[in-house]
């Protein structure tokens, strides 16, 4: 049975449940803080099982206080179609943001213009700047601070949550709800050295750890299993890092009397790969090292804490989700809300769980390359449009997406694909596709760019 139809039905009885007040059992928050870390991926902390002790305070905000979702993936494998995807409940091609200097159209609706519609306050203090003003992503958060913007050699994540926390300190009206997105940055590379936290493996080869992504890259084919340990020590202390720092940010919202009242969602944009598929960074494929990442939901006063979901959810639903917990379910926000997920033991029918990724490297001058993912219970399909070929995985024999069973099992190839362009057509029907509009940089923002690492 096609499962489009379920999730329609689906999608429609949990509207209109929530609409009728059957999700009112829960308090509903007078703030929302989305807190999303850059380049995390879900297998690199405790709280999922990961070997080392990355995230102690993570862990026990997940436990105490949220849902922890074990099936999270991102809508792309990294920053700008991912956040897009976030703050506009789109698909990739539908948003058009897929490219470097893609910017988000001024057509679309922005999660924060729905909060700021329904009187809520709203700010983002983020530090990607891959996520600057000059790309969009300001549209509709009422404070757009990007003072803190990391450069891959530098950590700004004290600064990021002094000026989260002073937003929240300064706003005029405090009885107002407010919506809050911070963007933390710290495990992006380059992986920095942090005493006492960067996880020492002996190594005594030829990397410092001083190199910069782009020189690994380059050396590639000469890392071996001690270089790669080397690197995910360091990757893993700034995850240590990074998990002080979220600690910081939930000790200061307790301290302001705020935290229980406010809904907290914890995420990442894309995670990072380590060689498991041939290269180093975040590169545009689509396996789960790459869009597997880390999703708690705690809702003000969580009557399940600790509670873990299995079933997976794609993060560009998210949106719709967290505006069905903040109350404001009956706007026409994109997406499927998976909101009863977190009250129900059992899961609901949700939509198959989609991503994409477009690049032109290697070709510049064409069109650029195009994979989809679709992701059903634990059968996962990527079809590179370019190449025409098509991957499937069993997540469940082989989590490390190494054996491709596409040639054994055409038939659900085949299947997938269908439900594939059954779900892209139906969310082009229902939210048109838009032509990326594209940004001219100017030689200061070009140069701001390359300090910063990028080009
Ligand atoms: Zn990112």
């Amino acid at each position: 049975m096609g499962r489009v139809g379920v999730f329609q039905a689906a999608a429609c009885l949990a509207l209109a449940l929530v609409s009728a007040g059957c999700g009112s059992k829960q308090t509903p928050p007078k703030g929302v803080l989305l807190l999303v870390v850059d380049t995390l991926r879900q297998d690199s902390l405790s709280v999922y099982g990961y070997e080392r002790e990355t995230s102690p305070r993570i862990d026990r905000f997940a436990r105490e206080r949220g849902v922890i979702f074990d099936g999270a993936r991102s809508a792309a494998p990294w920053t700008k179609p991912s956040m897009a995807s976030m703050l506009t409940g789109l698909e990739p091609r539908q948003h058009g943001v897929t490219l470097h200097h893609h910017r988000l159209h001024s057509a679309l609706e922005t999660l924060p213009e729905v909060f700021g519609a329904a009187g809520w306050d709203t700010a983002a203090v983020q530090s990607n700047m891959l996520l600057s003003s000059v790309f969009g992503y300001d549209q509709g958060f009422g404070v757009y601070q990007e003072d803190h913007l990391a450069t891959h050699r530098t950590s700004t994540g004290e600064g990021i949550n002094q000026a989260a926390l002073a937003w929240l300190d300064g706003r005029a009206d405090t009885t107002r709800p407010w919506f809050l997105w911070v963007h933390h940055y710290e495990p992006h590379f380059d992986y920095l050295h942090w005493p006492g936290l960067t996880y020492d493996t002996g190594y005594d080869g030829p990397l410092t750890g001083e190199e910069t992504m782009e020189t690994l890259v380059a050396y590639t084919s000469h890392l071996g299993p001690k270089e790669i340990a080397f690197l995910r020590g360091r990757y893993d202390g700034e995850i240590r890092r990074q998990d002080q720092l979220v600690g910081d940010l939930l000790d200061g919202l307790q301290a302001r009397g705020q935290l229980d009242d406010t809904l907290v969602v914890f995420t990442s944009d894309h995670g990072e790969e380590f060689l498991e598929h041939g290269e180093l960074s975040h590169r545009h494929k689509l396996f789960d090292v790459l869009v597997h990442v880390p999703l708690v939901i705690a809702r003000p006063r969580e009557k399940q804490p600790g509670r873990r979901v299995a079933t997976p959810v794609g993060l560009l639903d998210l949106g719709r989700t967290v505006l069905d917990l903040a109350g404001l379910g009956t706007s026409t926000f994109p997406g499927h809300s998976f909101a009863p997920v977190l009250g129900s033991k059992r899961a609901k029918d949700l939509p198959p769980v989609v991503a994409h990724t477009s690049t032109i490297e290697g070709n510049p001058e064409g069109a650029p390359r195009q994979m989809d993912m679709l992701l059903d219970g634990h059968f996962k399909l990527v079809r590179d449009l370019d190449q025409g070929t098509r991957s499937l995985f069993d997540l469940s024999q082989d989590p490390g997406e190494k054996a491709d069973l596409a040639a054994r099992d055409p038939k659900r190839v085949l299947e997938m694909e269908r439900e594939l362009v059954r779900y892209l057509d139906l969310s082009r029907r229902r939210g048109g596709a838009l032509e990326p509009e594209a940004v001219q940089l100017s030689q200061e923002q070009i140069q701001r760019m390359r300090e910063l690492g990028y080009f």
